[in-house]
């Protein structure tokens, strides 16, 4: 019987979180970036984590990601909760389920669109050629099908974040987490990156149960809210 209810549960949640704290550093240096922070993706929605700088956005998606361990409280992401897996078995977890999408886009430097969005497809044992071939799919549906050839130094800002959305999209994870993924783009680019992520999820993307993106300026605020009834607000903002 409580099989099932943790079955419901996982069916309805794809991120449940429950008195996260989280601390930094001891004694003077002390700095609490999470103090018990309730949060819930349900199965499809977007949420949006909108805070200021310092308010622990970066701390929150790591917990979540299982970079970052908790102090207390827990979380439980697809099902699982992270705290209970070993470091490899999360790696692999991480690998499988989860696509990101960070502030500084980190793409590879060395390697050319393609090469980069085929990484966690070869991290995942996939073959190079069925890896590229992939890639490329998915470059094309961001609308980057001319600059498969071209490095990250070679694209603009928004053309390197929207590598960055494929990098994250193309092992069709469970969860994808952005961690401001507009801070370092223009408003106009960083309004378009968000209605790419909307126009991708959840239509183009089955498998992915929840999306959670944080940002520190709610960018998305004049976005016509009635194309986006799955979206919640939730402003972590302490102060
Ligand atoms: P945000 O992403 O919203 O800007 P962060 O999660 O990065 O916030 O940081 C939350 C708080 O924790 C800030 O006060 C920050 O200075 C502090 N912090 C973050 N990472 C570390 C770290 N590795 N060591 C010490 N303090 C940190
Ligand atoms: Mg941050």
């Amino acid at each position: 019987m409580e099989y099932a209810i943790d079955a419901a549960a996982q069916e309805q949640f794809a991120v449940r979180c429950r008195g996260v704290t989280k601390t930094y550093g001891t004694g003077d240096a002390r700095v609490t970036a999470l103090s018990g922070i309730d949060l819930e993706v349900r199965r499809g929605e977007l949420l949006m984590v909108v805070g200021p700088s310092g308010c622990g956005k970066t701390t929150l998606i790591s917990v979540i990601a299982g970079i970052l361990d908790q102090d207390s409280g827990q979380c439980e992401v697809l099902g699982h909760d992270l705290k209970d897996m070993g470091q490899r078995e999360r790696a692999r977890f991480r690998g499988l389920s989860i696509g990101f999408v960070f502030q500084l886009f980190n793409l590879l430097p060395a390697l050319n669109a393609v090469e980069n969005v085929s990484v966690p497809l070869l991290i995942n044992g996939i073959a190079r050629k069925n890896a590229e071939a992939r890639a490329e799919e998915v470059l094309e549906a961001v609308s980057l099908g001319s600059r498969l050839d071209a490095l990250p130094g070679k694209l603009s800002g928004g053309q390197q974040q929207r590598v960055a959305i494929a990098r994250a999209l193309v092992h069709e994870p469970k969860l994808i987490v952005c961690d401001e993924p507009t801070s370092n783009l223009d408003h106009v680019t960083g309004r378009s990156m968000m209605e790419l992520l909307r126009w991708l999820y959840p239509f183009a993307l089955p498998n992915t149960r929840g999306m959670i993106c944080t940002s520190n300026s709610v960018v998305e605020d004049d976005i016509d809210k009635r194309t986006m009834d799955s979206q919640t607000i939730a402003a972590i903002n302490k102060t």
